[in-house]
């Protein structure tokens, strides 16, 4: 219990540090992106640049928001929220860490779903969406690919998460989600718990396989609510 405490307590440290950092980043970025529009206004520079600096500018403005979002003290207040929506914020928020170790994140929409509206706490499920991706990340060797899928079935979604990384030992698999359990010398062993338990609170399920150890498949299960076309 006592380093389950100081564990906890440095993760919110984490979340305030990132808020104020956060912050930081972003008065002296909404100064950038005016000047540059001044400075590219009386240039004989094309406009094509000028849009490439403000989008990038605006990239950066997303993640910060991102991270700002995750920060928050999160509200398990439970609201219709799309799926898909979700599902793209994390990917790009992650696909910057996956991009450093050479990985790419691709989101797979099966039939090209316009919205599929599920009851969830935002922020507890993209929490689970970020410790699935970055396991899947820091297991991949540079060059691989990283899939997410998105399907509907019925009365629920599915959501499945595949990496070409190294895979889990069966004798790993039935201890994963125990508190403190990792295989990594910087790791926690809590992302898988932590999870796990935001997962039934959704009344959801969460499966962990791996293919003669060629990598690793996660899939979600949550209940479907309705989609908006
Ligand atoms: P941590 O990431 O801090 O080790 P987690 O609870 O997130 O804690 O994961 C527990 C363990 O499960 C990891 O240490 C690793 O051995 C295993 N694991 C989880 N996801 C994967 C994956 N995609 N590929 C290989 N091993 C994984
Ligand atoms: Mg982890």
């Amino acid at each position: 219990t006592e380093e389950l405490l100081r564990k906890t307590e440095s993760i919110s440290l984490i979340g305030e540090l990132s808020a104020g950092i956060a912050h930081e980043i972003r008065n002296p970025l909404t100064s950038i992106r005016g000047f540059v529009q001044l400075l590219f206004a009386q240039s004989q520079l094309s406009e094509k640049y000028s849009d490439l600096v403000i989008s990038e500018v605006d990239r950066i403005n997303s993640i910060i928001g991102e991270l700002l979002l995750l920060a928050k003290p999160t509200s398990s207040e439970f609201l219709d929220k799309d799926l898909i929506t979700l599902l793209k914020q994390t990917v790009t928020l992650l696909n910057g860490q996956a991009h450093l170790s050479e990985n790419e994140i691709d989101l797979e929409i099966y039939e090209q779903e316009a919205s599929l509206y599920i009851r969830c706490a935002e922020n507890k499920l993209k929490q689970v969406f970020i410790n699935i991706l970055k396991n899947a990340i820091e297991a991949s060797p540079p060059g691989t690919e990283i899939r997410v899928q998105v399907c509907r079935q019925k009365q629920h979604v599915l959501i499945r998460f595949m990496d070409q990384g190294k895979g889990i030992p069966t004798e790993i698999l039935s201890q994963i989600g125990t508190p403190f359990f990792t295989t990594k010398s910087g790791g926690t062993g809590l992302g898988i718990m932590i999870s796990q338990k935001i997962i039934r609170d959704h009344q959801g399920t969460i499966q962990f396989s791996s293919n003669n150890l060629q990598g690793t498949i996660v899939e979600i299960t949550l209940p479907y609510t309705y989609t908006l076309e």
